[in-house]
């Protein structure tokens, strides 16, 4: 029986993850989960679940449950919640479901433990990707990734030597604005933007699937995760998001991995690899699907996928004040406070004035972090 700690329970990624759980229930259980506030569906995945330690990260929502929890599974709150767990409980696998840098800290206990790291929080990579990438190596822990694009190159990496990697092809949706014009971008509503055509995501990814700040973010994780330099990673919008990426190697053969836009499976993937195990999933009806398309993205219309190559580039903190810009930037469109187009202005303001630190440690990272995000608060 391998053990799961679900970090981000209640969102998107945790949800599929507890449904693919379900389906796996003779070889995998739940340890513990951890939420934001939603603790009505909490309490609904304790009593299905029985994991031995769940965590609230909002206090005051905490208080409200805390006579509700059964015998058996213990209760921890705030951020100092979150670490305990990730540091004591017993469980092999630890899914990185939860949304933003919040998501680092705990991820790191659960790499110093040496654990498997089940990862969709691209977030994790992208601010620290050269600092977990080590610390995972000198832990013998391992992160399988769950992000659809990045599950699928290391699909089409198994039995390949990374030498003989070309280029990697990371493929886009394009989000609901790809067949928009530029100047759509002044009038763009929350609704607008958070009307996805194909995937059914949280929030904050999916403003970044809008702006391809989603993708720009996949270029940095791609690069943190199979180790190579931003020229030999290519974006392609593909609008059907069927095949979720490819990998060409040196002699031209290009490997590609295809499926429905579901989640589910790379979740599965995550938990099981090396195995590939049955399941009841929808399967993928090509001739339904008839046609597969392909072209280039618009970098002029996409500022947000040009920053990130180029904070890729730039290197040290250039990715974590990106990243921390644009958090704070979509949280202030979802809250209609900034228009659509503020978003990569917010984030090009803060490339420029906040002091990249080449060589970043943790602390200058969380210290970026504070000072960006306090930073782009203050212009707006
Ligand atoms: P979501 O908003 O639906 O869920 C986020 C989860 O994290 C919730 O359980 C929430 O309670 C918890 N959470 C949020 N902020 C928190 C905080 N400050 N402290 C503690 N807990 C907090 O997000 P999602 O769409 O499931 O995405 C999760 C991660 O997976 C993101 O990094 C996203 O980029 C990545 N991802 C998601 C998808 C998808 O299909 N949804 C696909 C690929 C990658
Ligand atoms: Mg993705």
């Amino acid at each position: 029986m391998k053990k799961v700690f679900v970090l981000g329970s209640t969102g998107s990624i945790g949800v599929n993850c507890l449904n693919v759980i379900s389906n796996l229930k003779y070889d995998f259980e739940v340890a513990g989960l951890t939420v934001n506030s939603n603790t009505q569906l909490l309490l609904e995945q304790i009593r299905e679940f029985n994991p031995k330690v769940v965590v609230v990260r909002d206090e005051s929502a905490a208080k409200k449950i805390s006579g509700k929890i059964p015998k058996g599974c213990e209760l921890l709150i705030g951020e100092d919640g979150l670490i305990k767990a990730a540091v004591e409980t017993e469980y092999d696998i630890f899914m990185g479901a939860m949304v933003g840098f919040a998501g680092l800290a705990p991820t790191l206990e659960a790499i110093k433990r040496g654990k498997r790291i089940a990862l969709a929080n691209k977030e994790t990579l992208v601010v620290a990707g050269e600092i977990v990438t080590k610390l995972v190596l000198e832990n013998s822990a391992e992160i399988i990734p769950v992000d659809s694009e990045h599950s699928a190159i290391y699909q089409c990496l198994v039995g390949e030597n990374l030498e003989v990697v070309e280029k990697l092809i990371l493929t886009a949706s394009g989000g609901p604005f790809r067949d928009k014009d530029k100047s759509f971008f002044e009038t763009a509503t929350v609704d607008e933007a958070l009307n996805h055509p194909n995937w059914k995501m949280g929030s904050k990814i999916t403003i970044d699937s809008a702006t391809m700040m989603n993708k720009g973010l996949e270029v940095i994780e791609a690069h943190w995760l199979f180790g190579l330099p931003a020229e030999k990673i290519e974006v392609v919008i593909h609008p059907q998001s069927i095949i979720h990426s490819m990998v060409q190697f040196v002699d031209g053969s290009i490997k590609a991995q295809l499926g429905l836009p579901d989640m589910k499976l790379p979740i599965q993937y995550a938990l099981t690899f090396p195995e590939r195990v049955r399941n009841n999933f929808d399967r993928t009806d090509l001739p339904a699907i008839g046609s597969l398309t392909f072209y280039e993205p618009d970098l002029n219309k996409f500022e947000c996928l040009k920053l990130a190559f180029d904070a890729l580039n730039t290197g040290g903190t250039a990715p974590c004040i990106l990243n921390a810009a644009n958090e704070v930037a979509v949280s202030k469109f979802l809250l209609k406070e900034i228009k659509f187009s503020h978003i990569p202005l917010l984030i090009n303001k803060a490339l420029d004035k906040v002091e990249n630190n080449l060589s970043p440690n943790l602390g200058t990272i969380f210290e970026c972090d504070k000072v960006t995000r306090e930073y782009v608060n203050q212009i707006i």
